[in-house]
């Protein structure tokens, strides 16, 4: 992958929905002039939109990781390569990984995406690791009595539901921070979730905050109190974070040390990917 190679690289980093879709589209036009390397921490594309299943619902968690191998297959041989490594920085004009091995690029789609708070987003890059991971989680799930769900986001919601359509003798119970469940979406969502958290048993407390203990919720099956901004407190003994999620944009720092060598003018970048 060096600056010799006979074409010129166009570099996609993050091969997540976006990143593979954006990598298929370039590699299938612009083969003939340039190559392609998508760059992917993982080993395996993971299918987030279920992840949230996969942590509660036992024996379908192989499921959640799909090979990259087969991903461009019906592609011509070579026009998407995929490199796997974990892109640590962006300079002008090539992404350094870890290790320190760097890729040059002509054109750069940055497709890094967002991190959400496990076990909406994969805290491990490979996929016997993933596995090993939802399962200890819905054991962790299968034991527990007094669950509290912290976010009444999409993935919130879907945990809890899930969790007491699975396991309805459980007490579930949705802490978040906003006068509706899912407040992202569309405002009429919230009384078809809510309808639907009531039909399940599910106890929702809207406009009130947990306070998340500096280490964090006990992972041991203890039984402990979510102590709520009002005053409030829940008794758990599992208690699962669904907190949204931040951007990657970490390896846009570096370059933007003094902000005018950044490669991406201000003005063009999204306010969730300036990083300078
Ligand atoms: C539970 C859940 C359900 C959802 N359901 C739906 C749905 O039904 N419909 C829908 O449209 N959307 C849904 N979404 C949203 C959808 O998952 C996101 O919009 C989508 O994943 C965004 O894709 P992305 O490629 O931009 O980023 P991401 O999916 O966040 O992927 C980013 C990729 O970049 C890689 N990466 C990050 N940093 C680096 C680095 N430094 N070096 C190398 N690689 C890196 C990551 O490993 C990852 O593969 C859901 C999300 C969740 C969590």
């Amino acid at each position: 992958m060096s600056a010799s190679s006979e074409k010129p690289n166009i570099v996609v980093v993050g091969g997540s929905f976006v990143g593979s879709k954006a990598a298929e589209l370039i590699g299938a036009e612009m083969y003939k002039t340039h190559r392609t390397i998508l760059i992917e921490r993982n080993t395996h594309f993971n299918n987030l939109f279920a992840f949230p299943r996969y942590a509660v619902v036992p024996k379908h968690e192989h499921r959640a990781f799909l090979p990259y191998t087969t991903m461009f297959a019906h592609l011509l041989p070579g026009a998407v390569s995929v490199h796997r490594g974990r892109v640590t920085e962006i300079q002008a004009d090539r992404v350094v990984l870890e290790g320190e091995e760097s890729i040059p690029y002509e054109y750069l789609v940055i497709a890094t995406g967002t991190r959400l708070t496990p076990p909406g987003s994969m805290i491990t890059d490979t996929k016997p690791e993933g596995i090993a991971y939802f399962q200890a989680h819905q054991q962790a799930v299968e034991k527990a009595q007094k669950i509290v769900i912290i976010g009444g986001g999409a993935n919130g919601v879907q945990l809890a539901t899930d969790i007491k359509d699975f396991y309805p003798d459980k007490s579930v119970t949705i802490v978040h921070p906003r006068p509706r469940l899912m407040h992202a979406f569309h405002p009429a969502l919230h009384d078809i979730v809510s309808a639907r958290c009531a039909e399940l048993g599910i106890d929702v407390i809207l406009n009130d905050r947990a306070r998340i203990p500096p280490g964090g919720f006990p992972t041991d099956g203890s039984t402990f109190n979510v102590e709520l901004a009002s005053g409030k407190h829940i008794p758990a003994d599992l208690a699962i974070m669904a907190t949204g999620q931040t951007p990657n944009s970490a390896p846009l720092r570096p370059c933007c040390s003094p902000p005018l060598h950044c490669p991406i003018p201000l003005s063009d970048a999204e306010p969730s990917m300036r990083c300078c």
